[in-house]
């Protein structure tokens, strides 16, 4: 059997293990597994490429190795390094940032395809197959590069979070567009000198992919990271045709298909609309953290962590809504303690989670399991909005856009429309957060005035701290 046949075998199996592995990662009981699935697969796909990579081999095979083991041990190295340093907090940067290299990976492939195999003038039908792979993996590589850059700038706080608005926008993305079809033609029509359209596409690309996302601003920076994850899957599928690798493209449109799947269920949970995600220009409406916040509209009232322990002791129902704060403060391990001392006290405790709570979709579950909380404690919004009425105490922690009644009650609002955990609606509502600063959206909550309401002002993971010794 030639080694050409066994590694399509291991990459078959590799593919079906991607698959095991996404489905594992659809549900909190497996997602496990799901995780170990996934690593296996993708070390049988490094194995079998490497192997293939050497038999192909024009040079000697101690050469082609001594490269590969080169690269991969920078890779691994930087890989780990980061992947052990970055705080979860980090993570949606980290995430943005490693798009970019998918998309920088495609351009470098699709570069290197059509140089080492060059157009003839006057292609055939598989030439000109090839040079549209090329074109197509380098434009879509470009756009999710620098895409996936600006994410990152704007995540890290290194660019500015608002959306850049310039007069037009939408008439130079689809100018772009446009000019990316002429040079397509260009390409296909003068093969054998189509580097000149080809570079001229890349530059039209990566601007682009820039003003994509720079045009997108405020609280709707999760769905372009999980529009950008869509990109890359793309990108990575465009590389697989180029290469003539079923598995890459394979994992490319799993990536791709997934990543858009998520980006409109985020969508649907923010309220907004996919197609303007697509077309950018998302969220331009989003004043972003806009200079010191709206007013304060009224009074609020203070509360101390021993009133709220007792509040907890005469409390027959408590959910918790755990936010970005719970995250930042790492509150997430004395919250669970707090947690299991009050159901084993017999106090129904909930754990309710808005979809796009923190910074990047399944955050306070990740935090959550870390703290080893039960899964059946821990519901979805869907699942528990309708039970806040009945409700003695809610725990806000570190939670303020995901849960502003402004969303549904001010039409003016730039979150109107984004379904919120109607916490107000139970008999009283304990907000911990440091100061009465906005949240990601940077727009006034008008729950912290509300009757039912009190301020637990510190950080969130002592004053859960101070709750758990005075209960
Ligand atoms: P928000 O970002 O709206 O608010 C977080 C709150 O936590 C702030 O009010 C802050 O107030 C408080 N806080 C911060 N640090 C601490 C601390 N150490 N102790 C106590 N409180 C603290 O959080 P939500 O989770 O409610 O909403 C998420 C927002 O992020 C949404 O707008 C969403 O669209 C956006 N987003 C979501 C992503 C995702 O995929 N989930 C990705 C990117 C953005 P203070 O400073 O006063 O303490």
């Amino acid at each position: 059997m030639s080694v050409e046949s066994i590694v399509q075998a291991v990459y078959l199996v590799a593919a079906v293990l991607f698959v095991l592995s996404l489905a594992g990662l659809s549900r909190q009981e497996t997602a496990r597994r799901g995780v170990l699935l996934g690593m296996t697969g993708m070390g049988l796909a490094l194995v079998a490429t490497i192997a293939l990579a050497l038999d192909r081999s024009e040079r000697p095979v101690g050469v082609t190795a001594g490269l590969i083991l080169l690269v991969l041990l920078v890779g691994a190295t930087v890989g780990t390094w980061r992947a052990r340093t970055v705080e979860m907090t980090q993570m949606p940067e980290l995430i943005a940032l490693l798009h970019s290299f998918v998309g920088a990976a495609a351009v470098l492939v699709g570069f290197g395809s059509y140089l080492s195999e060059p157009a003839t003038s006057g292609a055939d039908a598989g030439e000109t197959v090839h040079l549209v792979e090329v074109f197509l993996g380098v434009l879509i590589g470009a756009v999710t590069f620098t895409g996936s850059v600006v994410a990152f700038g704007k995540l890290s706080a290194r660019l500015r979070s608002s959306p850049l608005l310039l007069p037009g926008r939408n008439w130079l993305n689809l100018a772009a567009l446009v000019a990316c079809a002429g040079l397509l033609w260009w390409f296909l029509a003068d093969g054998a000198a189509g580097l000149v359209p080809l570079l001229l596409m890349t530059v039209v690309a990566l601007a682009l992919g820039w003003h994509l996302v720079a045009a997108i601003g405020g609280g709707d920076m999760p769905v372009v990271v999980s529009m950008l994850n869509s990109y890359s899957g793309w990108a990575a599928a465009a590389a697989g045709f180029m290469l003539g690798n079923d598995l890459l493209i394979i994992t490319g449109a799993l990536v791709g298909s997934s990543g858009a799947i998520l980006s409109y269920l985020m969508c649907k949970a923010m309220n907004r609309s996919f197609v303007s995600v697509i077309l950018g220009g998302f969220g331009a409406e989003t004043p972003a953290a806009a200079a010191g916040g709206p007013a304060e509209p009224g009074t609020y009232r203070e509360t101390t962590a021993l009133e709220v322990a007792d509040r907890l002791t005469a409390a027959r129902s408590v959910i918790v809504v755990p936010g970005y704060g719970m995250a930042v403060a790492k509150a997430q391990y004395p919250v669970a303690d707090l947690v299991s001392r009050l159901t084993a006290r017999g106090t129904t405790v909930r754990f309710g989670i808005h979809p796009v709570a923190g910074r990047l979709p399944g955050h306070m579950n990740v935090l959550l399991a870390e703290a080893k909380v039960p899964y059946d404690q821990v519901l979805g919004m869907d699942e528990i909005n309708d039970d806040f009425p009945g409700t003695d105490v809610v725990l806000v922690i570190g939670a303020n856009d995901t849960v502003n009644p402004a969303a549904q009650d001010d039409p003016a609002s730039p979150i109107a429309g984004m379904p919120v955990l109607e916490v107000w609606r139970a008999r009283e509502v304990v907000v911990f957060k440091r100061s009465m600063a906005t949240g990601y959206a940077g727009v006034q909550n008008p729950l912290f005035f509300r009757e039912n309401t009190a301020m637990l002002f510190g950080d969130a993971k002592e004053q859960v701290e101070l709750i758990v010794q005075a209960l």
